[in-house]
């Protein structure tokens, strides 16, 4: 085979299907692994690719002087040992093996749940132990799968895989996924339903592949667990630990509100030692091995070395992580747009609560309409941003909202809206459910970016920062009791804006965006979200000025 004449550093270990891929595919490589920080950045210049794991650090300094350095691919996930805005300004690619994990994960959700409804791992014990009584092993009978309804929360990579192997297990399945606008996945086997109640109500084990994160923290709570749930319901979570309150989860099952629960992640990793489930019969547990197979750590080191090979021989881009920042290198007066769209994006992933259907950016003024596609899309990778697992960014974000039947639309408006003038930039969430949502904003003089329009309420504001967005009803006496309970919580409101907007009915409602010098805590977000007149309280984190 000819050699490439490109060069590959391998500076951590790395399982060799990899590299007997990297050799077949004519590349040669170095493996140099427990470099000190000085020597891999004289070391790099000489590389076209280098490839890490978790023990080789990335910092500025081995990216100061990157030679014909053009990606860095980590072999796994995380991507924290690699300084992701050095590698950007020197427009070194860095991508990931996201993906690598997905079968090994499924597949251990699968067990998870066969074992849960056979009850291996008690009969299993029991047997071993020499104390099962033989005429009473009839208290292990479990429950068959086929004809049973399973219920995929998450219709993502490794939630589709399961749904794809339960199909063939001849269980019906159903999904639960609001950024999955589509009303079906895999050919139309799996139906969508878009309450979350209703489909808990409906199905006979649930199995949860969602990101962490707030939107998802307690998906499973005490009052779904004790009133929506069939009694029959076997709980399986592959996902992240915080998706089910673990508490909540025990004590249902105790007072059998349902019949099973089979967890391989926790809140707190790893679990303390008087964790509520340890004690209880109908559980199965094990510690965090859903992607712990010899086949997954081989797929990283595969997938690291095709993702070098994709990009280096054709530019094809695969599992980028830091691709999202690209279009940084607009010229002085359009960054400052580009800018305006990521933090209008993230500022409505604060008002939209039930997915997107459709997500349109409307742009008017002489700068503005010529980005049209980069302003989509970067208000877009904020949208999913926080629903999916990295990596979404720019060059993908179009590709993952179609497979999910979420629309992308643009419109080129001739003017800008009445009372407005300048570059104006909207982008409008549509939710599956007719839930709508959408946000102007502009860029002055000062090159700053000012929120003009949330929904209806006009307001002059730089998004930045820590923002806390409260709707609530127009009556008096809201606004103190709001600043009271932040100075009780000892938060400094730094800037506030209040507007007010009357609705269909001639109700008034206000919309007051808080900037605080600190982060709200938890506790008085609930504590103002259960005020009466209070309907609406979201904290948002957006970059600093200039950031
Ligand atoms: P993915 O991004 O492909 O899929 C996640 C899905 O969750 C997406 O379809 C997204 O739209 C959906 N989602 C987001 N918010 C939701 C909500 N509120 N309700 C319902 N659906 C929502 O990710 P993936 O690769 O399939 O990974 C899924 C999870 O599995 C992640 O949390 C990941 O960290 C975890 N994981 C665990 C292990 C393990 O060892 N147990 C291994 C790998 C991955």
């Amino acid at each position: 085979m000819a050699t490439t004449g490109l060069k590959i550093l391998v500076a951590d270990k790395l399982a060799s299907e990899g590299l007997d891929f990297l050799k077949s595919s004519g590349f040669a490589y170095d493996v140099k692994t427990g470099l000190k920080v000085e020597e891999l950045a004289a070391a790099v210049a000489d590389y076209d690719a280098l490839i890490v794991r978790s023990i080789a650090k990335v910092p500025a300094k081995v990216l100061e002087n990157p030679g014909k350095l053009r990606i860095i691919a980590r072999a796994g996930v995380g991507t924290d040992t690699i300084d992701l805005e050095a590698a950007t300004s020197k427009g070194i690619l860095v991508v990931n093996t996201a993906a690598a994990s997905t079968l090994s994960t499924a597949e251990h959700a699968l067990a998870l749940m066969m074992s849960l409804a056979r009850k291996v791992p008690q009969a299993h014990a029991a047997l071993r132990s020499g104390q099962l009584e033989w005429k009473q092993r009839g208290i292990y009978q479990g429950t068959q799968l086929a004809g049973k309804t399973l219920g995929i929360v998450g219709v993502g990579r490794i939630g589709q895989t399961v749904a794809s192997r339960a199909l063939a297990m001849e269980m019906n399945v159903v999904g639960y996924d609001p950024y999955f606008t589509a009303p079906s996945a895999l050919e139309g086997r799996v139906k969508l339903v878009r309450d979350f109640d209703e489909f808990l109500g409906q199905i006979d084990v649930v199995s949860f592949h969602v990101p962490g994160g707030a939107d998802t923290k307690h998906l499973l709570n005490r009052e779904r667990l004790f009133s929506k749930c069939r009694p029959n319901l076997l709980v399986v979570n592959d996902s992240r630990g915080e998706v089910v309150d673990e508490f909540a989860l025990a004590d249902a099952l105790k007072e059998k509100k349902i019949a099973g629960a089979a967890l391989d992640v926790y809140a707190t990793e790893p679990p303390a030692k008087d964790h509520p489930l340890f004690g209880l019969e109908n559980v199965v547990l094990t510690p965090h091995l859903g992607a712990s197979t010899d086949e997954a750590q081989t797929a990283v080191s595969v997938d690291a070395c095709k993702a070098i090979v994709a990009y280096l021989e054709n530019g094809e881009i695969r599992g980028a992580v830091n691709a999202g920042k690209l279009k940084l290198d607009l010229p002085a007066d359009e960054a400052p747009l580009a800018d305006l769209a990521r933090r209008i994006g993230i500022l409505l992933t604060g008002m939209s609560e039930n997915g997107y259907k459709t997500i349109t950016l409307r742009a008017s003024g002489s700068r503005a309409p010529k980005l049209m596609e980069t302003l989509l899309k970067l208000a877009t990778v904020e949208l999913l941003k926080p629903h999916l697992t990295p990596p979404v960014n720019v060059i993908n974000v179009e590709h993952l909202a179609r497979s999910r039947g979420i629309e992308l639309v643009q419109v080129h408006e001739p003017s800008p809206p009445s009372g407005m003038v300048g570059d104006i930039v909207g982008v409008r969430a549509d939710g599956p459910n007719g839930e709508s949502h959408r946000i102007l904003g502009t860029v002055y003089a000062d090159g700053l970016p000012r929120i003009l329009r949330v929904d209806n309420y006009n307001m002059d504001m730089v998004p930045e920062g820590n923002m806390v967005l409260i709707i609530n009803q127009d009556q008096p006496g809201v606004i103190g009791v709001v600043g009271t309970s932040f100075g009780d919580s000892q938060v400094n409101i730094a800037d506030m804006v209040i507007s007010r907007a009357f609705g269909k009915d001639g109700a008034a409602t206000a919309l007051m965006v808080i900037k605080t010098d600190t982060a709200p805590p938890e506790a008085l977000l609930n504590r103002l979200g259960a005020r009466p007149n209070i309907l609406r309280v979201k904290s948002l984190v957006l970059p600093n000025r200039g950031g």
